[in-house]
């Protein structure tokens, strides 16, 4: 009797403990690559997730804050005069998610296509020369999955830059795989279900 109730009780710090670490996303501050303070923005209600790859060659051993500062740096200088990094979250290969610009601002591309209304997530990488390691990719869903919750997003709009633009291969072949075969969307609603 005494063995069947001390098994019951692991089985179930078990589950639950299976149950947070779906949940549970830890996201790095603006303070941790040391922002600079944004230029005035539009703002927009996100209503659809997109998915982008960064564009340069990063390999786990990269010093990631120190990356994204500069792209923040590069992108709001004279070459494109944004407003601050174009993406509400960014994703380092060892699955860290760092903080973008607000999600309630409205993003920025090179492209074509007008980002109001989408959240943009992007990997750091090139996945058109890289592959895309399984910590990034499970960071990818599971921040995914957040979103949807947090902000109310059917994981139906998960799409990519390339799905939207002609002028781009964003995000690389082989991450773009995983949403053309429905992987992630459907392994963010099975842990929005679990998150219930
Ligand atoms: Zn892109």
């Amino acid at each position: 009797m005494k063995i069947i109730k001390l098994l019951s009780l692991i089985l179930g710090s078990l589950y639950l403990l299976g149950c947070t670490a779906s949940k549970e996303i830890s996201v790095n501050s603006r303070e941790s690559w040391q922002a600079a303070k944004p230029k005035p923005f539009t703002q927009h209600v996100p209503e659809r997730i997109t998915i982008h790859h960064e564009g340069t060659i990063f390999e786990k051993s990269g010093d990631a804050p120190k990356h994204i500062k500069n792209v923040q740096t590069w992108g709001m200088g004279k070459d494109r005069n944004w407003t601050d990094i174009p993406y509400h979250f960014l994703i380092d290969p060892n699955g860290n998610v760092y903080e973008g610009r607000n999600v309630f601002t409205v993003g920025e591309t090179a492209t074509e296509y007008d980002p109001t209304g989408h959240l943009l997530i992007t990997c750091m990488g090139n996945f058109e020369e890289q592959e895309i390691g399984e910590e990034q990719l499970e960071a990818l869903i599971n921040l995914t999955a957040y979103c949807c919750k947090k902000y109310q997003i059917s994981p139906e709009t998960i799409a990519s830059h390339k799905d939207y633009s002609k002028q781009t291969v964003c995000p690389g072949k082989n991450l773009y795989k995983f949403i053309e075969n429905g992987y992630i969307q459907s392994e963010v609603i099975k842990r929005l279900k679990d998150g219930d």
